[in-house]
C-alpha cells in the first residue's frame, strides 16, 4: 500500500448486530485502500474464523492481562465477551500513513472519541450503520443461523441500546442494499480523504 501524502484516518464503524455491517466490510475490503484493525476478543472462533485474519483469539486472563498493561486503545464487554483494540495495531498503520478500519461496538467508539491524543482526535471519524428497523434486524439474525435463540435475543436487546447511540457518531448510513450502503460508506471515506485539513502536500511550492 503506498504512502499517503495527507495524514492517516481512523474509520469507526459501529452497527447492531445483524445491520449488514460484514457485509459492507467485505465490500470495503475489496479494495485494500486502508489496514483493517483486528480486535482481541474472548468470544470462541466461529466455523472458519481464523485466528489472526478475523480476531485474535485471546483467554479471559489473557485479555485481563493486557487491560492491566494499558494495552489497549479501547475495549468493552459486548454480548458476555471481551472485545478490544491494541493501540499498536492503529498506530503502527497511522505512523505508516495509511488508514484503518474499526469495526467496533458503541461502547469503544466512545472510549476513543474521549481520547485526547491529538493523533487520534485528528484522525477519529465515527459513521453508525443504522438498520431500517429493529424488525429487520430480528429477521437477518434468525436467517444468519449462528447465533441460538438466547444469544439472539441478547444482541436484540443490545442493538436497541446501540441504535439510541447514533446521534454521537458524525455520519449515520440508514441501510438499504448493501452496493447502495458500500456507495454510501465509501463517499464518506473520500469527502474525509478530500479534507484539506489532512493534507500534507503544499501544491504552491
Ligand atoms: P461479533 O461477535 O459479531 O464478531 O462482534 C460483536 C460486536 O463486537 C460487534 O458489534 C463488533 O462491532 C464489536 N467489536 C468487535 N471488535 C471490537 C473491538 O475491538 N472493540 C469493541 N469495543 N467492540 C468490538
Amino acid at each position: 500500500m503506498s504512502t499517503l501524502p495527507r495524514l492517516g484516518i481512523l474509520f469507526v464503524l459501529s452497527a447492531p448486530s445483524g445491520a449488514g455491517k460484514s457485509t459492507l466490510r467485505a465490500g470495503l475490503q475489496q479494495n485494500q485502500d486502508f489496514a483493517y484493525s483486528i480486535s482481541c476478543t474472548t468470544r470462541a472462533p466461529r466455523p472458519g474464523e481464523v485466528q489472526g485474519e478475523d480476531y485474535y483469539f485471546l483467554t479471559h486472563a489473557d485479555f485481563e492481562r493486557k487491560i492491566a498493561a494499558g494495552e489497549f486503545l479501547e475495549y468493552a464487554q459486548v454480548h458476555g465477551n471481551y472485545y478490544g483494540t491494541l493501540i499498536s495495531t492503529v498506530l503502527e498503520a497511522l505512523i505508516d500513513k495509511r488508514d484503518v478500519l474499526m469495526d467496533i461496538d458503541t461502547q469503544g467508539a466512545a472510549m476513543i472519541r474521549a481520547n485526547e491524543h491529538p493523533e487520534i482526535r485528528n484522525a477519529f471519524v465515527d459513521i453508525f450503520l443504522m438498520p431500517e428497523s429493529l424488525d429487520v434486524l430480528r429477521q437477518r439474525l434468525a436467517k444468519r443461523g449462528t447465533e441460538t435463540a438466547e444469544q439472539i435475543d441478547l444482541r436484540l436487546h443490545n442493538a436497541e441500546a446501540e441504535m439510541r447511540e447514533w446521534k454521537k457518531y458524525r455520519y449515520a448510513v440508514v441501510t438499504t442494499t448493501p452496493e447502495t450502503d458500500l456507495s454510501n460508506f465509501r463517499a464518506i471515506m473520500q469527502a474525509e480523504r478530500s479534507r484539506s485539513s489532512r493534507l500534507l502536500f503544499n501544491p504552491m511550492l
